[in-house]
């Protein structure tokens, strides 16, 4: 009965994570939206599946510029979320999945001179989206 209890439970906050797949969440927020509803999920077991969801690669986590808190972004149609790097918009945090291929050489270079790896999965750049630099 516990691994039945263990996927339904997955299967809510994935569910709610791609009904809300536009909109960024802090683990608090899913913990406060689910622990409400009709089927309760309890607080640690969202958490491991947020963990669990990032390390596959499905939920993009990423620091808010003005929240003091991790955040979280469901991304379907990108599946290696924790193989590439991210570029956040510091305007209206709008995610960008960038390719691999860009940082190939940026990243031997930093090795070569600083002796660090980039982990991409765990990397997020700001900067300004060009919707946001057009309302400036
Ligand atoms: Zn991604
Ligand atoms: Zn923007």
């Amino acid at each position: 009965m516990k691994g039945e209890y263990k996927t339904k439970s997955r299967n809510i906050i994935v569910e709610y994570l791609r009904e809300n797949a536009d909109k960024r969440f802090t683990a608090k927020d899913i913990v406060d939206e689910l622990s409400k509803g009709s089927e309760p999920v309890n607080r640690s077991t969202i958490y491991r599946n947020l963990e669990r969801l990032c390390q596959e690669g499905r939920l993009v986590k990423f620091k808010e510029t003005d929240v003091n808190a991790s955040c979280y972004q469901y991304s379907e149609q990108h599946e290696c979320c924790n193989s590439h790097i991210h570029a956040q918009c510091s305007c209206c945090n709008k995610i960008f999945h960038l390719k691999n291929d860009i940082f190939k050489n940026v990243n031997k270079k930093i090795q070569a001179e600083y002796g660090i790896e980039i982990d991409y999965g765990k990397t997020v750049i700001i900067g300004l989206c060009n919707d946001c630099k057009g309302l400036r």
